[in-house]
């Protein structure tokens, strides 16, 4: 089958091609190598593509964390650091950024996402407490869990389904979450944990009229919301998409709205501010943001820079600003969906609908044959790698971990492995290479074996596991 063309997709899905509303100022040379180097590569690495160095990597779509293109004005920042330790002018542009654009009253700024996770969880849970999210993350339930909190999976159920084409499959369940309030009394429950766009399920975004009724629910209860806003500036498109009502409002007016159902978010902004490092936390209630800048001082630095430099806090205002951008985020999102569109277009098995920074291929459909406890999704990671030199990650049962009680592994109904796209890096060439890898690997599952884990880390195994091949 030859390719779509972007014109003749333009053609086939009733919309007119996209382009990217920037041009290349600065280029950094990319290093093919050979099958036999990668090959070794990935025997050093255990099989795990966070064990790789980056040098041997062609096409690098492990994560879009951290990963972004930064743009002219935002390196020009960088020349308008202030390091003062105490009082930096880039801390008050950044805190009067995030007031404008996200709409919180008070803001601590934190080395990235998990700092600011780390404070929030520490001073909004009690050791006991349920915390009910929609799906989880990572580090976001680490943290819930190492202050004592319990995180019940409160999401709709088309979510754990990688073929259901829900429009907003990141949506709370208001039933799960109303039995679980009902249950253990709203006095047991620290806060709903709520992400937009919920990254384990795909990317996919929450609805306004769903945040709305969350925001309703836990009023009667007295229960708080607070969001984790890595990617709302992708939901924000979603919903601008999708949802009736939105389609003439801005991405900026979105977003303000759908924070103003929450009582507080935490930030990486290494994700949607298009920014190297950098998170924040921000709350509007005056005695929690007390506690917060207490905690920061301990483990980030002071609450004027939270471990960052000034010059991260300047480019992470200017970032924050070019991401609220209609046309950015329309070439953003038109990027990601390209690639999801000439996988589709060769039925290689993808999570559906395509979220907003990535494409997750369905391992279990990819390889039916390699039971989830020999690490299907690891293995096609440690395969498009041998073909072509492109990384992307195990987003299945390693990344899941065990369960605390039981010492058993998760068994996640979502085994996937992550294209992760990162923002204004590669060119729509690279998405060809990108598919055609990927079809080639498909081509070649029959043969295809699993992998067994040799070495298993205590927390975030997936980071630094290390696994052989099965014979
Ligand atoms: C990346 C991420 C985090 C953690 O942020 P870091 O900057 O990596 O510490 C938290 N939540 C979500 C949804 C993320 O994607």
């Amino acid at each position: 089958m030859t390719h779509p063309t972007p014109q003749t997709m333009g053609q086939q899905f009733g919309r007119r091609s996209w382009a990217e509303p920037w041009k290349i100022k600065m280029v950094e040379p990319l290093r093919v190598t050979t099958r036999e180097e990668r090959e070794r590569a990935l025997a050093e690495a255990g099989y795990n593509t966070f064990l790789l160095r980056s040098e041997d990597v062609y096409i690098d779509l492990l994560t879009d964390s951290g990963t972004n293109a930064m743009s002219d004005r935002q390196w020009a920042a960088i020349m308008l650091g202030d390091e003062a330790y105490a009082g930096s002018r880039n801390f008050y542009r950044l805190e009067a950024t995030i007031q404008q654009y996200y709409g919180y009253r008070y803001v601590v700024p934190t080395h990235q996402g998990r700092g600011a996770e780390h404070l929030i969880s520490r001073a909004a849970i009690r050791p006991g407490q349920y915390v009910p999210g929609n799906m989880y993350f990572t580090t976001t339930r680490l943290h819930q869990e190492l202050a004592g909190g319990i995180f019940v999976d409160v999401i709709i159920d088309e979510a754990h389904d990688p073929q259901s084409l829900h429009p907003f499959k990141g949506n709370v369940d208001l039933d799960k979450l109303e039995a679980l309030i009902r249950r253990e009394g709203a006095q047991n429950i620290a806060y709903v944990s709520l992400a937009g766009t919920v990254n384990m399920a795909g990317g996919q975004p929450v609805s306004m009229a769903n945040v709305r009724a969350v925001r309703s629910l836990c009023d009667r209860y007295g229960v708080r919301i607070f969001l984790d806003a890595t990617r709302m500036i992708e939901n924000a498109f979603f919903i601008q998409e999708r949802e009736e009502g939105y389609a003439n409002r801005s991405i900026a007016e979105i977003l303000k709205e759908f924070c103003s159902y929450t009582d507080g978010a935490w930030m990486s902004a290494k994700k949607d501010a298009l920014v190297n490092i950098g998170g924040w936390l921000a709350v509007n209630d005056a005695e929690l943001f007390d506690e917060l800048r207490n905690l920061v001082v301990v483990y980030e630095g002071l609450h004027t820079y939270g471990g960052l430099a000034g010059r991260d806090m300047e480019a992470m205002a200017v970032g924050i600003e070019e991401s609220v951008q209609d046309d950015y985020i329309r070439a953003r999102i038109g990027q990601v969906r390209y690639l999801g569109e000439l996988l589709t277009d060769w039925d290689i098995p993808i999570v559906q609908p395509v979220g907003g920074h990535a494409i997750f291929l369905d391992a279990r459909r990819f390889y039916p044959h390699i039971p989830q406890r020999e690490f299907p999704a690891q293995t096609l990671a440690a395969e498009l790698y041998l073909d072509s030199g492109i990384r992307s990650m195990e987003r299945g049962i390693a990344s899941a971990g065990r369960d605390p009680k039981t010492g058993d592994h998760y068994y996640p109904k979502l085994e996937l492995t992550r294209l992760t796209i990162p923002r204004r890096v590669y060119t729509q060439a690279h998405m060809d290479v990108v598919a055609e890898a990927v079809k080639a690997v498909y081509d070649a599952r029959a043969q295809t074996r699993g992998l067994r884990m040799v070495y298993e880390p205590k927390y975030l195994r997936f980071f630094q596991a290390r696994f052989e091949r099965l014979a």
